[in-house]
Order: C-alpha cells, then structure tokens, then sequence
C-alpha cells in the first residue's frame, strides 16, 4: 500500500509528479493499493487551485488511485475522508493520548500560537545557556497545566522529545540502505494552538490507519524522518518501509547540476506539457527512462506493447538524481507520433488547438 501525499502549496511540479507515478507504479506492480491523500493543514501556505491542478493533471495522464477523494466530495475507499482537514478528531485523540502517556504535553508560550516555531535542538539550547527558554511548560504540574486552562489560555500540544542532541537514529531505506543521523531532539508542534496539526503528525497518523506499507516520497524528506521515527515510536505504531527517491535534476548550460525548478525551468510545471502539445504517453515513457536504466532496453525489445506493461520493483529505481533533457522527451515525442495514425495525429492536433 502506497500513497500520494501533496500539499496543495503550488502547482503540480514534475517533481512531485515523479514521485506520485513511482509510488503509483510500485503499488500497481504489487498488487497493491494506491492511495491519495491530500495534505491540506498549512492554510499559510496552500495555493488556491493548486489541488484542482493535481486532479485534472492525474486525470489526464490517466493515473487514478485506487483511494481517493476528490474536492466535490466524491470518496473511494474505505479509510477515508482522504482530505487531512476533515480528519481533526482522529490526530486530537492520538495528540491527547500522547499527552496522558507522558510524550506530549500542552505549552502555553505565546510564541507557539498559531505557528510552528522553528525550535532549537536541546542541545543547542544547553550549549546557548538558555535551556529554559520554551521549557517552561514540560515540566509543569498537572495543577499548573489545569491553572492555565481555567484562565481559557490557549496552547500547543508539543511532543517531549527524548532526544538529547547526542543520540542516534538508525533507519533502512530500500533506496539508499541503512541511514544513520542524528534523533530528534526538539519538542515540535504536533497541534497548534488553533487547533490545527501539521503534516509532520497527520501523515503519520493517516498512513497508519490507512494501512499504508511504504511510505514512497522525495529524498528530500530525509532529513526530518528522524522527527517521523520519534512521533512513530511515541504512538507506539511499527515503522514504515521507507523508498526515499532521487530528485530529478538538471544541468543548465554553463551551470552545475541542480533541482529542476519551476524558477528557470518552465517544463517543471506539469501543465507545460499539456500546453506544448506533448502526447501523455511520451511524458510517462520518459519519466520510467529517469526512473530505471531498465525500461530503454525494454522498449526497444517490446516496440508495441503499453508502458503499463513495463514492471519494476523498488531494487531497478536509480538511485542517483536522473538528468532531466528536453530533447530526449522530444526524441521519444517523436517516436510515439510517428506511430500514431495520421486520424488519431488529426484529432489530438484539433483537440489541442481548441483548448489553447
Ligand atoms: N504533504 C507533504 C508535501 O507535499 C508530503 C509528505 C510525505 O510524503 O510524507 O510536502
């Protein structure tokens, strides 16, 4: 069981789009389960219209979960609602429930309302001297916690880290093998005092109950896994397979290699394709060329069949960052039309120009 997990912050991102389809794939060669869930508690930073890009770009590629729901209200699958906003009671009780067994606790510091304060390391706080500085509400009593609430305060759950800014964490990843980093070692919010969870404690929350197996994402959540593990441990739930994948990267003329970005890069913006007149076809064909060395030899040997044909497991993802290159997705463009009959290169030509 896989999942597809956006936060509607922008438009759809070849990126984001990447790691949708291998998690997609990786369910549909196993037969297993894909799910989307949309992540939609950071109200700061969500885009309007950015979900209703995802559904129409997933939609037109012909890339359908098998559980999802959609902005009109439509839900397939038995887990849902899949929309983390309709979803508050569920993290409340597993947020109260950390806080009875001691691995939460409600802080009342005005600077928490309504933000996810980037916290300090305790470590970093013992070496700068002021360890008390957020502290003030761990350690209080259960009369000093009911005290403030009489006062009608308004708090933060935050979790009581374990971490010292000494200990280690130790997870396998099926991409990059065992990954040693530091643990956890600040108290991050896991609800803000409106009310409202970050995606750091819903995911995991949701993933759980959802029965998601492999948590498939961008390796560029490597780094705030060890916060993930913690909050898994402190729920008392089994870890997850994690398949943190490669980002797809260019090299800019003159330049060094970096992430494709929708900065300087307008083919990272899902929408281009459809506006260019690509063949979705060609688009997926060549995002399985970036995700494994083995579908090139694999097309040339099966020359009719449908990409869906095509199965891979997570042992063929590359693991190093796949160059992203207009002209060879031109090139495959190319092949794929020339296959077309000259009534079906009529239509899609048509159907192309009314829309843009
Ligand atoms: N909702 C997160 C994002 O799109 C993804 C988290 C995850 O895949 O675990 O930034």
């Amino acid at each position: 069981v896989t999942r597809y997990a956006p936060s509607p912050t922008g438009y759809m991102h070849i990126g984001n789009f990447f790691q949708m389809f291998i998690s997609y794939n990786l369910a549909k060669n196993t037969n297993g389960v894909f799910i989307r869930r949309l992540e939609d508690t950071d109200r700061k930073r969500e885009k309007e219209g950015a979900f209703e890009v995802i559904e129409m770009v997933m939609d037109k590629f012909g890339i359908y979960p098998d559980e999802y729901e959609t902005l009109n209200g439509e839900i397939k699958g038995d887990y849902g609602p899949y929309i983390q906003t309709e979803r508050l009671d569920i993290y409340h009780s597993f947020a109260k429930h950390l806080v009875s067994i001691g691995k939460a606790f409600p802080c009342f510091c005005k600077a928490f309302e309504n933000k996810e304060e980037i916290l300090k390391d305790r470590e970093t706080k013992f070496l700068d001297n002021d360890a008390t500085e957020y502290d003030a509400c761990r350690n209080l009593s259960f009369d000093e916690v009911k005290e403030h609430i009489d006062n009608g305060e308004k708090f933060a759950i935050r979790l009581k880290t374990s971490g010292d800014g000494i200990k280690r964490v130790t997870f396998t990843d099926l991409i990059k093998g065992e990954i040693t980093a530091n643990a956890n070692a600040k108290d991050v919010i896991l609800v803000k005092s409106d009310g409202i969870p970050p995606y750091t404690f819903c995911h995991i929350i949701d993933d759980k109950l959802m029965g998601v197996t492999t948590v498939v994402r961008g390796e560029e959540y490597i780094s705030s896994t060890p916060v993930h593990l913690e909050i898994i441990d402190a729920l008392g739930f089994d870890r997850f397979k994690y398949c943190h994948n490669p980002l797809i990267c260019k090299i800019p003329e003159n330049g060094n290699k970096r992430k494709i970005s929708k900065r300087y890069d307008p083919e990272a913006d899902m929408r281009y394709y459809f506006e260019n007149g690509y063949p979705i076809e060609s688009v997926l064909e060549y995002l399985l060329n970036l995700i494994s060395s083995s579908f090139e030899e694999w097309r040339r040997n099966n020359p009719e069949l449908s990409w869906k044909e095509f199965k891979f497991g997570i042992n063929d993802i590359t693991a190093v960052s796949p160059i992203f290159d207009l002209v060879k997705l031109n090139d495959i463009s190319k092949n794929i039309i020339s296959k077309m009959t000259a009534e079906e290169v009529y239509e899609k030509a048509l159907d192309w120009a009314n829309e843009f």
